[in-house]
């Protein structure tokens, strides 16, 4: 039998859902809590724009933060992008492999858009998440496999930002 999946509510509009995939926000900093083991204070949110801007309004967490929330407006989701950056510019440097020499997809292939990769193990990657040189990288591993693909929603909306 596989053990229970933690479940966690979106701070902002409640929904309950397994925790790896919601975003966890660690608190009073609202950092980014990519593999959601650190141990602070946090809170969780949907990856979806609504909550993640209206979260902070809450008052479950405005009454952590130590600013004023009003002129916020993006902040989360900038902190959010960065982190995801760092991560995935990291695994660039580490696993990047040209286009050609890409035969089985069995790994987790990250991808510029520009690439045009298709296919279910394939993330394509937009500028606002990672601008090196190389096009396509193999993630070997599988805990950052797991949580990217857990993610996708929010590396999706990221990237389609880019595009207004
Ligand atoms: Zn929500």
């Amino acid at each position: 039998m596989s053990k229970p999946k933690a479940i966690r509510s979106c701070a902002f509009c409640g929904l309950k859902t397994e925790k790896s995939k919601l975003l966890r926000i660690n608190l009073p900093d609202l950092s980014f809590d990519f593999f959601q083991n650190k141990n602070y204070r946090s809170f969780y949110v949907c990856q979806n724009a609504k909550c993640i801007h209206k979260v902070l309004k809450k008052y479950a967490v405005a009454k952590h933060l130590k600013t004023d929330v009003k002129d916020t407006g993006n902040i989360l989701l900038a902190n959010i992008e960065k982190e995801l950056s760092f991560i995935i510019t990291n695994l660039f440097n580490k696993g990047s492999l040209e286009v050609n020499n890409i035969k089985d997809y069995t790994n987790l292939i990250l991808c510029k858009k520009s690439t045009c990769l298709s296919g279910e193990n394939v993330l394509s990657i937009g500028e606002k998440l990672y601008r090196g040189s190389t096009d396509v990288c193999v993630v070997s591993s599988k805990a950052y496999s797991k949580l990217l693909m857990n993610y996708r929603d929010i590396i999706t909306y990221i990237d389609g930002l880019m595009e207004n």
